[in-house]
């Protein structure tokens, strides 16, 4: 019979194993193999009696020296004794029954002699430890030979990742049980036979072996490394083929023409000069839509460097030459403000069909999910129509109702709520691929990169218009009034001036139990190393209060959050700019990409609940004109706590790379790679790609030799499989469309 990765783990090793291994999330043969152990117990750690602190789940190895029942006299039942020893010290074992004869099964296995292995948490009874209700089990009982047994004791043990239903020793019973009897031809290795040569690593069978049985902790470690290196190379040859197929994939070329075009229009009334990154980067994407096949392109700069005029250049080149652009924001008030920005910089350019419209105007049309139902019709019917060469929205965009003339580029911005599959389903929905081009404020490591992005070229913006002051960022303890005052009274001073400020808070209203904003995305990073803490601060709550604080002088306040009704929102955000109400309070919903360069100021509270690049990002709205921005993040995390010292460091710097640095150092890799990449938390067990830069690197430069070879990966089953495997298991949908 050949081996079923597939197969139930309730046929394998009955219902009671298979029950408690499914708390782990294991429910078949291959999802138990790959359940690698933690760590390995040297051989002897887990005979050492000496070592048991009170509270820590423990499995001991040990001989019983007696066994006791007794009637309990303070209270009704009986109590079973069994004290073991490692030679040296001991440790006492208890049962509660309701009678002496509840007790009598185990009372018959616990025979004086017998070595065992003896599962629990420690408990302290008169200042010695105990395991209640441990779970064991016998060494002689699997008809092992002393000889064998003993052997199994040399070894270092794995330690699994258990749970309350399942211990560690009843894991690696369930997984000898399934690797026992299989043999090298029953694991087709995923990893090519040359590759496995060129690296010197040991095959999938001796891998599995060797990470479950080790004879040596070394050995374990040679089995990691080579599983790790496995994880990155089907990764890097899914996105590998997945390049290399939409590359060739059939796209219309949407050539630059010569003069009296929408772009050279829009650039000779520019009334700035683009910085050399932009210009460089602009020639990249301008090259690309040139070509007969999709641009498959992420543009990564810094907060403010100028991505979207980089963005805009490129929809007007295809705009020029016949077809449409779709520009896709995470929010609301993104979009809206998108579309108008670009409708502002084109100015006569977007006023299609016009009075003192030009010539050869579009039309720049919004289009989010909250529009009225007539607006909402005129706009899909200028998308349809073709009439609109720019439409701006949000993820509404891509639904099924919205059709377009003809698409010839996708612009996503703030790329990192918008995963692969959103890519690939925005792709296969148009007829001809459309070019695309994501675009993310959040600088990426290489390697990150070519895991979460691996499938596009990437551009990068390094340097930021000229003239720009960075922001000076200075913590504020929340709970000193005198800083909190000297905070306000710089506001002020900042808003005679006329300019404008931002307070950011995590909540809408102080009576909502959750924290973040439901159309400010990211959620807000609740960090619990600072200890109890005085509830999140809310937008409402705020706002009330600095109407009310004399240092601000009746200052008009504005409210924003996700909750407004979009004409709200539009209307609140025009009272900010012009300045009518020069302080908005607001929710993360300004954290992408809002772009009012009168705003100078931000007090952000509790900032410690925020990550490192959504702060930030934050903090990148201020000190986008020429005046120097300054942002106060407010926090009441202890001096000297880990989130107290994240602030501080990200005070000292301005430098996106760094911070992302940092960012990364702190996060865990769910958040690096986003929900789409992490799947289910399954398809990467080893490999962490800050870490495994190295890996990644040489799996992507094998996997690209792969595909050059063969793009269909068919000449490796194992690896096609496994790819197979990966992608059934971040989209379920991936095999029925295959
Ligand atoms: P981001 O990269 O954060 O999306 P934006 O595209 O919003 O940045 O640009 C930030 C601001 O800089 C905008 O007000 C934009 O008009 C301005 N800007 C862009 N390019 C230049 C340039 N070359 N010189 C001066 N200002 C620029
Ligand atoms: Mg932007």
């Amino acid at each position: 019979m050949t081996f079923d990765p597939e197969a139930p783990l309730e046929r394998l090793v009955g219902k009671r194993t298979a029950d408690g291994l499914k708390t782990l999330g294991l429910t078949t043969a291959a999802s138990l193999l790959r359940h690698y152990p933690r760590r390995y117990a040297e051989p002897g750690e887990l005979t050492d009696l000496g070592s048991l602190e009170n509270g820590a789940h423990v499995t001991v190895m040990a001989r019983i020296v007696s066994t006791t029942v007794r009637q309990m006299r303070a209270r009704h039942g009986a109590l079973l004794e069994t004290r073991v020893t490692d030679g040296t010290r001991e440790l006492s074992l208890t049962f509660f029954g309701k009678s002496s004869g509840f007790l009598r099964s185990h009372e018959s296995r616990l025979v004086p002699g017998r070595t065992g292995l003896f599962s629990g948490t420690v408990q302290l009874y008169r200042g010695a430890p105990q395991l209640t209700h441990p779970d064991y089990w016998f060494l002689d009982e699997d008809e092992e030979s002393a000889e064998e047994a003993y052997e199994r004791t040399a070894r270092p043990s794995p330690i699994y990742p258990a749970s309350t239903r399942i211990a560690s020793w009843k894991v690696a019973n369930a997984v000898g049980v399934v690797l026992g009897p299989l043999t090298a031809e029953d694991l087709p290795d995923p990893v090519p036979a040359e590759l496995l040569a060129k690296h010197g690593y040991p095959s999938l069978f001796e891998s599995l072996k060797s990470i479950h049985t080790p004879a040596t902790v070394a050995d374990a470690h040679k089995a990691r490394a080579r599983l790790r290196y496995e994880e990155a190379l089907v990764l890097q040859a899914e996105l590998v083929r997945r390049r290399a197929l939409t590359v060739d994939l059939p796209a219309r070329a949407r050539p630059r023409t010569g003069g009296g075009t929408l772009l050279a229009e829009f650039d000779a009334a520019l009334p700035f000069a683009l910085t050399d990154g932009q210009r460089a980067v602009g020639g990249e994407i301008a090259a690309d839509l040139e070509r007969p096949h999709p641009m498959q392109r992420l543009l990564q700069g810094d907060v403010g460097s100028g991505k979207t005029i980089v963005a805009l250049r490129a929809m007007l080149q295809v705009v020029d030459a016949g077809g449409q652009a779709a520009l896709l924001a995470p929010t609301e008030v993104l979009a809206a403000q998108h579309a108008r920005t670009i409708t502002t910089m084109l100015g006569p350019l977007a006023q299609e069909g016009m009075l003192g419209g030009a010539d050869n105007a579009t039309r720049v049309t919004l289009l989010t999910g909250s529009l009225g139902a007539a607006a909402r019709k005129e706009a899909l019917l200028d998308a349809a129509s073709g009439r609109a060469g720019i439409v701006v929205g949000t993820h509404a965009l891509l639904g099924e109702k919205v059709q377009f003339a003809d698409l010839g580029l996708v612009v996503v911005d703030e790329q990192h709520r918008f995963g692969v599959e959103q890519r690939d389903a925005l792709r296969n929905r148009a007829e001809v691929a459309p070019h695309m081009l994501v675009m993310t404020a959040t600088p990426i490591p290489r390697t990150v990169a070519m895991t979460v992005f691996g499938d596009l070229e990437v551009s990068t913006l390094t340097e930021v218009p000229a003239g720009r002051t960075p922001v000076t960022t200075h913590v504020a303890l929340a709970d000193r009034p005198r800083w909190m005052a000297r905070v306000w009274q710089i506001v002020r001073e900042h808003l005679d001036a006329g300019e404008l400020a931002y307070v950011v808070c995590p909540r809408i209203d102080p009576d909502d139990a959750g924290a973040a904003d439901d159309d400010g995305g990211e959620p807000v990073d609740v960090d619990e190393s600072a200890g109890p803490r005085p509830p999140l601060r809310a937008v409402l709550e705020v706002a009330e209060q600095l109407a009310a604080e004399p240092a601000l002088g009746g200052a008009g306040i504005g409210v924003m959050h996700g909750r407004l009704a979009p004409a709200d929102k539009d209307r609140v955000m025009t009272d900010f700019t012009h300045g009518r109400s020069p302080v908005l309070v607001s929710t993360t919903v300004i954290e992408v990409g809002v772009d009012v360069p009168a705003a100078t100021v931000m007090v952000i509270f509790d900032a410690d609940r925020f990550g490192i690049s959504q702060l930030h990002q934050l903090r990148g709205r201020v000190g986008r004109g020429d005046r120097p921005g300054t942002c106060f993040l407010v926090t009441s995390a202890e001096e000297g706590t880990p989130s107290f010292e994240r602030l501080t460091r990200l005070a000292a710097t301005t430098d996106g790379f760094e911070l992302a640095q940092l960012d990364l150092e702190t996060r865990s890799e769910g958040d690096v790679l986003g929900a789409s990449q992490s799947g289910r938390g399954t398809s990467l067990r080893l490999l962490r790609v800050v870490r495994d830069a190295d890996v990644i690197a040489r799996a992507r430069a094998d996997a690209e030799g792969l595909v050059g070879q063969d793009p269909t990966l068919e000449t490796w089953p194992g690896l096609a499989a496994a790819v197979r495997a990966r992608l059934a298991e971040v989209d379920p949908e991936f095999l029925e469309r295959a």
